[in-house]
Order: structure tokens, then sequence, then C-alpha cells
């Protein structure tokens, strides 16, 4: 496999890079109107929506070159968590518009939320029903020339600042596969709420709440692809978010392993800089050669869906392998600059930004089970109680 970029992406990432050390910087506290400012300043960058189609004012991006600009946001923005959040608005949210939207519904909606002025969020996880996503509990039931929700959504990535909701909801209850639909609401819709902000052990810069849904009428205009498929395309944008969306982890892996290997030669112990000592190079090693097997995996399942020859291991084992590398990285970064490591700084920020990759887009328990299933190894995926 060819793993080499084009010199217009290198020169792509190189100019994110700039952008992000320059106009990202992370802000002491979460607050709503900076997140807003960064927001628009990396939409005009292009990078919402940069794989939003040309037709529709994004930069029309493939997958690998999504990934290595998500790489340069991740390698420039301290703040994992904002890169986070862009990348879940457009991964997880916006790429099931731009794929199975009616021509009506990108015009709508693709220029707003690729140009930095809306931010969306994807709500399927509840309380009741987390890796198991076909057991949902909100319902929408037939009104008129719409639907109505009703339903708790928990965990919501940009639901306290979010304009748009791509929802899913059981349309057939215990219809498996075939029972969930996707809506798209939008903020101030009456009947939805969001609650309270989380505080969050990390990825603080990315604000989350819980979203509730109360008789919330959506028009038919408002339904994404078919009734019924809504399981089909959550699958979809889970490719983008396990492949693209973990490009950002590998960006701030390299960034801490860059000033790891800076401070192991600059921190002198017996007489000697530390990075002397076997145990302590060998483990920079380690992190590098981790860093770099997890990038190489992450480009291969990118290039899948770059070409269309994408299939359900590739995103799953770059997925498991970024998120393993990167809480790794982070430990071991956090070990080698001894007592400094624990006080606040990129070690520890890093550690506490990847314990929850290991859990989002799927927990990493669940990606081994649909890469055995593909492997004929367990039990097939409930099936449908009819069709
Ligand atoms: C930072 C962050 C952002 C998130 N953003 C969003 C978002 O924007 N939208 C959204 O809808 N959700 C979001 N989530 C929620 C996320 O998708 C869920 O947390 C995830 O799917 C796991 O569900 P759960 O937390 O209920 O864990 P559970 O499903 O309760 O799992 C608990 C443990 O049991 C294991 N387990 C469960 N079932 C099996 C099984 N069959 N085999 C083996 N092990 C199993 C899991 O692997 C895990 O270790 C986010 C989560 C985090 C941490």
């Amino acid at each position: 496999m060819d793993f080499d970029l084009s010199p217009e992406t290198e020169e792509m990432r190189d100019m994110v890079v700039r952008f992000a050390q320059r106009e990202l910087t992370t802000p002491a506290e979460f607050d709503t109107e900076d997140f807003r400012r960064r927001w628009r300043s990396a939409g005009q960058q292009g990078l919402v929506g940069s794989c939003v189609p040309r037709a529709y004012g994004g930069s029309g991006l493939d997958a690998v070159e999504a990934a290595a600009t998500m790489e340069a946001l991740g390698f420039g923005c301290e703040d994992t968590g904002f890169a986070f959040s862009v990348a879940a608005h457009l991964f997880a949210a916006v790429m099931p518009v731009v794929e199975f939207g009616t021509e009506e519904q990108k015009k709508r909606w693709l220029p707003a939320l690729g140009s930095g002025e809306l931010i969306a969020a994807h709500c399927i996880t509840e309380p009741e029903a987390g890796s198991d996503t076909l057991r949902l509990r909100t319902r929408a039931t037939r009104d008129g020339a719409g639907y109505r929700l009703d339903g708790h959504k928990c965990f919501t990535t940009n639901s306290p600042v979010a304009d748009l909701f791509i929802v899913q909801a059981a349309t057939d209850p215990g219809g498996g596969f075939f029972g969930l639909t996707t809506f798209v609401v939008e903020a101030g819709t009456p009947g939805l709420s969001v609650g309270q902000r989380y505080d969050k052990v990390g990825l603080r810069g990315s604000p989350m709440a819980d979203v509730y849904f109360d008789g919330c009428v959506v028009p038919d205009t408002q339904v994404l692809g078919a009734e019924g498929s809504g399981a089909a395309i959550f699958s979809c944008s889970m490719k983008w978010e396990r492949t693209c969306l973990f490009a950002a982890y590998l960006g701030a892996m390299k960034r801490v392993l860059d000033s790891t290997v800076a401070h192991v030669r600059e921190r002198e112990q017996f007489g000697t800089p530390i990075g002397a000592f076997q145990a302590v190079s060998h483990r920079v090693v380690d992190m590098m050669a981790r860093h770099e097997a997890a990038r190489l995996l992450l480009y291969k399942a990118a290039r899948g869906l770059a070409d269309g020859t994408d299939d359900e291991i590739g995103p799953a084992l770059a997925k498991i392998a970024v998120s393993e590398a990167a809480v790794q990285l982070g430990l071991d970064a956090v070990q080698l600059r001894g007592a400094l490591g624990v006080l606040d700084g990129e070690a520890e920020c890093l550690l506490r930004d990847a314990l929850p990759a290991r859990i989002f887009s799927g927990t990493n328990e669940i990606q081994k089970n649909n890469v055995a299933r593909a492997l004929g190894l367990n039990p097939p995926r409930r099936s449908a109680k009819r069709r």
C-alpha cells in the first residue's frame, strides 16, 4: 500500500497545524462563547466540513485526506476535546446527511454545518441502551405528517451547544436491525430539551449532556433515509468515526511523543540524560512503535473507506489500536516525566483524554465482538423479528 500523502494534502496538514497552534489555544475553563468562536474559525478553515462535498460548500475531502486533516488538528490543538467535538460533529452527524440525505435536506443543512455556523450532535446512547444499540427505548410514533419522539438520550457530545440533532429512535421496537429510524431535529423544536453539561475526566473541552424528547414532533421531511434504515445509517457513520475521528488521537500522541523525547534528552540524573538509560529509551521506542502501528492501521482503514473497499474489520481494528496505544502512550509519558508527569500538563492530559476513547464509538470489547463475528467466531447479530 502507498501511504504517502499527496503534496496538496501535506500542505493542507501543515496549514491546519499552524492554524490550530495559533487560533485554537486551550481555554482555562469551558466557555460556550469561546467554543463558538473557535468553531467558526475552524469552519472558515474548512475543518468542520472537510468531507462535505464542494457542491454544498464543503472541502470535498476523501477519508484519507480527512484523516490527515484530523491528525493535524490533534497535533496542533492542545485541546483534544475541541478536536473531538469537531470530529464527532463531522463524522457522526454531518456524514449521515451527506450519505443519506435527500437533495433538499443536503441543501438545507450542509452549507451551514460545513461553514461553522451550525453545530451538530448525534444521539443514540440511552441509559438502558449503551452497547446494545438496537434496543432503544426512545420511540418515534406516527403523528400526522410526521413522527412524535419520546425518550431520553445520554452522553451526547456537543448537545449543550448543538443546533441540529441526528436522532436514532425505535419506529418498530423489537424490529432489530430494521427497527430504528434516523431523524434530524433542530434545536428549539418544542419537546426537545438538553440537560446540564457533564464534568468529565478527559476531553473536558468537549461539551456533553443528556437530551430529552417529550412529545417532540418532527415532520416527514426530517427523516433521514427511509423508515427502518436507522441502524444502517448508524453503522455507516461509525465507520467514518472509528477511522477518521481517531486520527485526532494520532496527532495528540505524536505531540506528546515529541515532547517526551525532548524531555528525556534534557532531564539529567546520575550525571547523564535519562534517555541514555535503556529502561527509558526502550520505553520511548515502544511508544513510537505503538503510535506508528496504530497509524498504519488507521490509514489502511481510511484508504478502504476512500476507495469503497472498506469492511467492518478495518475501522474496528483501527479504533482498538489507536485508543489502546493512546492510553499506553499517556501512561508512558507520565512515567517518563516522573513527578512532573502527574502535575497538570500534556502527559496526564493525554492519558485522561485517551481513557474515553476505549469507550465511545462502540467500546473496544464490542469492536472485538464485531471482528470475531466477521471471522465467524461468535453468534450472529440478533435478527429482526421480520423482513
Ligand atoms: C467521551 C464520550 C463521548 C460520547 N459521545 C456520544 C455521542 O455523541 N452520542 C451518543 O449517542 N453516545 C455517546 N457516547 C456514549 C457511548 O457511545 C457509550 O458510552 C458506549 O457505546 C458504551 O455504552 P455504555 O457506556 O452504556 O456502556 P455499557 O454498554 O454498559 O458497557 C459497559 C461495559 O460492558 C462491556 N460490554 C457490554 N456489552 C458487552 C458484550 N456484548 N460483550 C463484551 N463486553 C460488553 C462494555 O464493553 C463495557 O466495558 C459517548 C461516550 C463517551 C465516553
